[in-house]
């Protein structure tokens, strides 16, 4: 039987959130501070979360849901430099200055980097499914409950003082349904199963949904030769100045065999419709009364610093990464770091009411913010208000980078993945990429890495 009174810590998932806690932990000890025991459960059989790539949809080998959302054309849809890492730049990986829109494969092979150079496999156990996570009042701590997938076997429950969530939100589809729509007679999807772009060559799309899966997708397939691609939105267009063969309408009212109709009383055929509607929160292994249920939003309630569980659990279950994301990696870092801290006591909690009315704060501010500058100014102060919690050596505003990004989008949504950002840690002048995002269709590290490009 463990002893209780030292925390022994459960992570849910090796995403970047869970190598993050990993990180800092390891970081802990290196510093001569106490060797904690971290267990990390991983249903997937390697690191990575969505970063670990796969052709598999609907179910994988185990008959489990296949959590990757990723598809194999993604390229990163914000500049690297937003998410670098302080104490382990693109430069330190690369050793030499990459342009700033990187394919998946390339950033994944940093954060691996990082993740190797810290040595941080070890408390990985891997092919085991996270199934019930309980908390004992009696006891103060929590029962967990994991299926080894390989044996096919539910192995004997443990003792845990501490749970950190780390299994994404991105995986499990929203998936609306729309008046007629089992009368179309061509393929219907989620962007959650969507793979690969080039399976949509000549064909006529109907994407629903107006954020990042829906500009990203339709751009992938125009640019693998897709037919024609109409967006359609609910709350409001994407607004962009599309290239020709993309267009925006709201949403569509019904569906009649391959006809679609809009609100505006327009009609398309089409051959495809990608839903690309988003994700549930979704955490079927928490017990009832540990359960985050939100809708994506910068800040999710009933999380003190957007981390920590206020419901049951005494401020001993901590959630990574729920927030709607413009930062990523760095807010997923320093979210780790500050659990550590709050773990191994070097951050102390305020009383309960103080924590109730700084959320409430946050709160206030995130229902008078108005467009993606001021939510970008808001997770900005959010990621500074931790760095300075844990009084983090390194300033992560990178604020002024993702203006330029949304500037840069909106100018020319064709050409924006082409711009060059210099690195707010290294302060190396970017460099622009050989070739124009549009006309590069060979992802791999060596052709991304190296300026002359493979023909
Ligand atoms: P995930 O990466 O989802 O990892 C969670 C891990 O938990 C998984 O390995 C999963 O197998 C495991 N897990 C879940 N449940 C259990 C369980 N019950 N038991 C055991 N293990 C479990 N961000 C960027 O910065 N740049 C991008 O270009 C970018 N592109 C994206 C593209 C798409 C299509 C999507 C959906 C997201 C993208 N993101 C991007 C955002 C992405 O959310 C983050 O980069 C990151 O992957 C989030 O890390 P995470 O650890 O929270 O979750
Ligand atoms: P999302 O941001 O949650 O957007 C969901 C969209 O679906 C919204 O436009 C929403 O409209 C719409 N929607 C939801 N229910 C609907 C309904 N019933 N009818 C019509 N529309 C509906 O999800 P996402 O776009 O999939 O993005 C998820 C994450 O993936 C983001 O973090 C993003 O950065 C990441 N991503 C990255 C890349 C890349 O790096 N290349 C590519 C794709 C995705 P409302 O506005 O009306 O709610």
């Amino acid at each position: 039987m463990a002893d209780l009174r030292k925390p022994r810590i459960c992570v849910i998932g090796a995403g970047p959130c869970g190598m993050s806690f990993l990180y800092h932990n390891s970081k802990y000890q290196q510093a001569g501070e106490t060797c904690l025991e971290v267990v990390c459960y991983e249903k997937q059989s390697d690191w990575g979360g969505l970063w670990n790539y796969t052709w598999r949809t609907g179910l994988d080998q185990y008959g489990e849901p296949c959590h990757g959302s990723m598809y194999r054309d993604l390229w990163s849809n914000g500049p690297k430099e937003c998410l670098e890492f302080p104490d382990y730049t693109f430069e330190d990986h690369f050793g030499k200055v990459i342009p700033s829109y990187p394919p998946r494969s390339v950033l994944f092979d940093y954060l691996q980097g990082r993740w190797s150079k810290a040595n941080v496999r070890d408390p990985i156990r891997f092919n085991k499914l996270v199934k019930h996570v309980t908390y004992n009042n009696d006891t103060d701590d929590f029962t967990v409950t994991v299926k080894d997938l390989g044996c096919d076997k539910v192995l004997p429950s443990e003792r845990f003082s501490h749970i950190i969530v780390a299994g994404g939100h991105f995986s499990v589809p929203n998936v609306p349904d729309f008046d007629g729509i089992g009368t179309f007679n061509g393929r219907i999807l989620h962007s959650h199963d969507f793979r690969k772009a080039e399976e949509f060559k000549g064909q006529r799309l109907l994407i629903v949904g107006s954020s990042y899966s829906a500009e990203d997708l339709a751009m992938q397939c125009r640019k693998s030769g897709s037919g024609d691609v109409i967006c359609c939105w609910r709350t409001k267009p994407m607004g962009f100045k599309w290239p020709k063969g993309i267009e925006e309408r709201p949403l569509l009212t019904k569906i009649d065999g391959k006809t679609i109709y809009f609100k505006d009383g327009t009609t398309a055929d089409v051959d495809v419709i990608i839903l690309c509607t988003g994700y549930l929160y979704h955490f079927p292994y928490l017990s009832e009364s540990l359960r985050l249920k939100t809708s994506l939003r910068l800040y999710p309630a009933g999380l003190y610093k957007g981390t920590l569980w206020m419901g049951d659990g005494n401020s001993k279950l901590m959630y990574i990464g729920m927030q709607d994301q413009y930062y990523t990696f760095t807010m997923f870092d320093i979210q780790a770091e500050w659990a550590c801290a709050v773990i191994r006591r070097k951050v102390k909690l305020p009383n309960r009411q103080e924590m109730e009315l700084d959320i409430k704060k946050w709160l206030k501010e995130e229902s008078l913010l108005k467009n993606c500058y001021d939510h970008i100014d808001f997770q900005t102060a959010f990621v500074c208000d931790l760095a300075k919690e844990v009084g983090c050596k390194y300033n992560l505003d990178v604020k002024a980078l993702f203006d330029r990004w949304e500037d840069d989008k909106y100018a020319d949504v064709v050409t924006y993945r082409d711009q060059a950002f210099t690195s707010v840690f290294t302060k190396s002048p970017g460099i622009k990429h050989h070739t124009p995002w549009m006309e590069a269709f060979d992802d791999s590290i060596d052709t991304f890495v190296n300026q002359t490009p493979n023909k």
